[in-house]
Order: C-alpha cells, then sequence, then structure tokens
C-alpha cells in the first residue's frame, strides 16, 4: 500500500515557528514525518513524500505529485499556532476537506483519536476546513496539528524526541488500521 506523508512548510518558511525562535514548525514536521516512513517501511508499506528538505515546495506542486503517484492515503503533518507570542490555546486537531466522503471521515477521525491516546493532549476534534492539501487531492487526505507552537508546555513537547514519536506511532497506527 502506497501512502503520502505530507511534512507541512519548509526550512525557510517565514513566520512559522515558536515565538522564542527555537523552534521552525517544518523541524516538528519533517521530524514526525521520517519517524512515520521508517516505522511504515518496516510493515511493507511503500512511503512517499510531497515535501523535500531543501525548500518550501508549492501546494500546487504538492497536491498533483500525491494525485499522479496512486498512493491510497496522504497525512499532512503540522504543528499549531494561535498569534505570535505564547497564549492559552492548546490540544490537537485534525481536519478534513468539508465534503469529504465517510472514509476520509473514518480515517480522520482514527487519526485524531489515535494522537489524543498517544499523547493525552487535549482533544480539539476533528474539524473542516477547505485547505488545498483536502480539497485538491484525490485520495482519502488528512491535515493534523499535533500541538501548538504557542503553548508554553506544548512548544516544548513539540522539541521533545519522545513527543514527536508519540506522534509519529500514532499516526502510524491509524494508517495501519484503513483497510484497503
Ligand atoms: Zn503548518
Amino acid at each position: 500500500m502506497k501512502i503520502i506523508i505530507d511534512a507541512g512548510h519548509g526550512p525557510g518558511t517565514i513566520g512559522k515557528r515558536t515565538p522564542d525562535g527555537r523552534m521552525r514548525e517544518f523541524h516538528f514536521n519533517n521530524a514526525v514525518a521520517e519517524e512515520v516512513k521508517n516505522r511504515l517501511a518496516a510493515d511493507g508499506y511503500t512511503v512517499l513524500f510531497s515535501h523535500q528538505q531543501d525548500r518550501d515546495v508549492p501546494l500546487k506542486e504538492r497536491t498533483s505529485f500525491a494525485n499522479r503517484s496512486g498512493a491510497e492515503l496522504l497525512v499532512s503533518i503540522h504543528a499549531n499556532a494561535a498569534g505570535n507570542s505564547y497564549s492559552p490555546a492548546q490540544g490537537i486537531e485534525s481536519f478534513i476537506y468539508p465534503a469529504a466522503p465517510a472514509r476520509t471521515r473514518k480515517f480522520g477521525q482514527l487519526l485524531q483519536d489515535s494522537l489524543i491516546s498517544s499523547t493525552q493532549r487535549k482533544d480539539r476534534g476533528l474539524k473542516t476546513a477547505d485547505f488545498a492539501m483536502l480539497r485538491d487531492t484525490t485520495m482519502p487526505a488528512v491535515l493534523v496539528e499535533c500541538g501548538f507552537m504557542t503553548h508554553k508546555h506544548e512548544a516544548a513537547l513539540l522539541q521533545s524526541a519522545e513527543y514527536r514519536k508519540r506522534c509519529a506511532r500514532a499516526i502510524s497506527f491509524a494508517i495501519t488500521c484503513m483497510e484497503r
């Protein structure tokens, strides 16, 4: 089974970082993507990345690569932010396209539930959004926001190898739960 893992943004993307500047969002997204790939490859999955290490691949390029790949599922990995300074918003939320079919909804709920049980963070639920990665892709696609860079405690978690592993384990588990 072929899977697309998408680490949101790129290493140089403006803005996307913790308020103290210590972590760029891409570094979290990319680390989790690598761990998911290692786990799934060990289970016999083929994992392709729609991001690249040295640039912020444009969304259009990401979605057309995903659509051409023949992959059956897509997960776009992100870390959240509420404003530009530390604030109380916290927890994990996942997004699907508003008109997504039942299989995508099921995948989204599996990912959300799996992330919450693996991390024990606040459950902000499965939501809908008109994001390009969800709208312009042809396979079931879910965007996960694994915690807030703008929440003091979650910013520390997002930088820890242990928390990244927990997120990767949850994402891999949800993928293996999806029958063909
Ligand atoms: Zn993001």
